[in-house]
């Protein structure tokens, strides 16, 4: 809770200070010029660095237990920086078919027009995945638990296979957070977060984060900086307010998850659970090697394809139907208007997304309300 957060500040405040400035002022040219090239640490614009964002970043870099760490606007931001900041062309990229739906765009559209080749492996075959990345591997993208069916993937396997290859591995771990995982403890290179999601917590603040070997993030900051999609002080200093009470929330919405799971699991409308915390899921025995925890997401199918899926969301009372997830308040909608409103029908059917599905962010409601609201918004089938 206070890790990053600084021994001293100006009048005591007890409270990391939102400092707006988006200049940062010099009484002499040398001294201004040594902070400019790096000698002496001090602050020159805000697009570069600014305090309050650096506390941000700060409490990132010991919560993924990382060399270092830089920020950007959104989480997107902080992956497109990573991706545009370390690749070239005919660089080769190895990733898996379910990352987040703007990721799968970088993948399919915007990084093969600048002649860079990206493979997506079925996600499901860790055997596949490596077989690909000895076909030549300068990146490997990994994400786990994924979004919205909660695959999980074997981290120390796949990584240290990327490894061997000579790959730089990236694993974006924003629904797992820091609570539950630390790639960079297995071996990963570079970790991103969408802080807009749990870092955050409150649905109020976009953000992104890229933390890990200090050589890379030196290049992905400079990216970030001319590129110049730049975290806001507000949004650092809301980010930092949610981030307080990380810990908690994740483990009540993890526990609230465990509970709507099971009781999904059960229910005869329901045709299908994805969450890593059921023994019945496919990915549950690495999820706990390399989890503390399962997290609060979920997705399930229901009978009766998108149709039911269409008159069940309506029914809830206490979710909010819409894209984010994470918050404290629990977040419902089908991938097509959520974590893949991003692809067409048809790219959603190739990546393997039912349109049965509905994906739910469980927040930090009591359990019991949040399995009524469930047992009567299915009746609607
Ligand atoms: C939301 C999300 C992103 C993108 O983050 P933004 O802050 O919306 O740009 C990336 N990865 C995952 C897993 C996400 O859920």
């Amino acid at each position: 809770m206070w890790a990053g957060e600084p021994q001293e500040s100006s009048h005591g405040a007890t409270q990391v200070p939102v400092v707006h400035s988006v200049g940062f002022g010099y009484e002499d040219v040398p001294s201004w010029q040594a902070a400019a090239t790096g000698e002496t640490t001090g602050h020159i614009y805000s697009r570069n660095t600014n305090p309050t964002v650096e506390v941000f970043e700060e409490k990132l870099r010991v919560l993924e237990g990382a060399e270092a760490a830089t920020s950007a606007a959104t989480g997107m931001a902080a992956i497109s920086a990573v991706l545009h900041g370390l690749l070239e062309p005919t660089n080769r990229v190895v990733s898996v078919k379910d990352t987040y739906g703007g990721t799968s765009v970088l993948f399919a559209e915007f990084l093969p027009r600048l002649g860079i080749e990206v493979d997506l492996v079925d996600t499901d075959d860790g055997d596949a995945i490596i077989d690909s990345i000895e076909r030549g591997c300068d990146l490997l993208y990994l994400e786990t638990p994924t979004n919205p069916t909660l695959k999980v993937l074997d981290l120390e396997r796949l990584i240290a296979a990327g490894k061997d290859h000579g790959a730089v591995t990236v694993v974006d771990n924003t629904f797992a957070t820091p609570v539950n995982q630390n790639p960079i403890a297995l071996g990963a290179d570079l970790v991103v977060h969408s802080a807009t999601k749990y870092l955050g917590g409150h649905g109020d603040a976009l953000g992104g984060v890229v933390a890990g070997r200090a050589d890379l993030i030196d290049t992905v900051y400079h990216y970030r900086e001319i590129n110049g999609a730049a975290m806001s002080p507000m949004a650092a200093y809301l980010l930092l307010r949610g981030m307080k009470t990380l810990f908690l929330r994740v483990e009540q919405q993890a526990s609230n998850a465990m509970t709507v799971a099971r009781f999904l699991e059960q229910h005869p409308k329901v045709t299908q659970v994805n969450y890593p915390g059921l023994p019945s899921h496919a990915g549950h025995e690495i999820a706990r090697r390399q989890m503390r925890g399962f997290g609060g997401m979920l997705s399930f199918s229901v009978e009766g394809g998108y149709d039911a899926v269409k008159r069940v969301i309506p029914q809830l009372q206490w979710a909010h139907r819409a894209a984010n997830l994470g918050a404290v308040e629990t977040t419902v909608g089908p991938p097509a208007t959520t974590s893949h409103v991003e692809c067409s029908a048809d790219e959603r059917a190739a990546l393997g997304i039912p349109e049965a599905l509905i994906r739910y962010s469980t927040g930090i409601e009591h359990v019991d309300d949040l399995v009524a609201d469930l047992d009567q918004a299915l009746e609607a089938i």
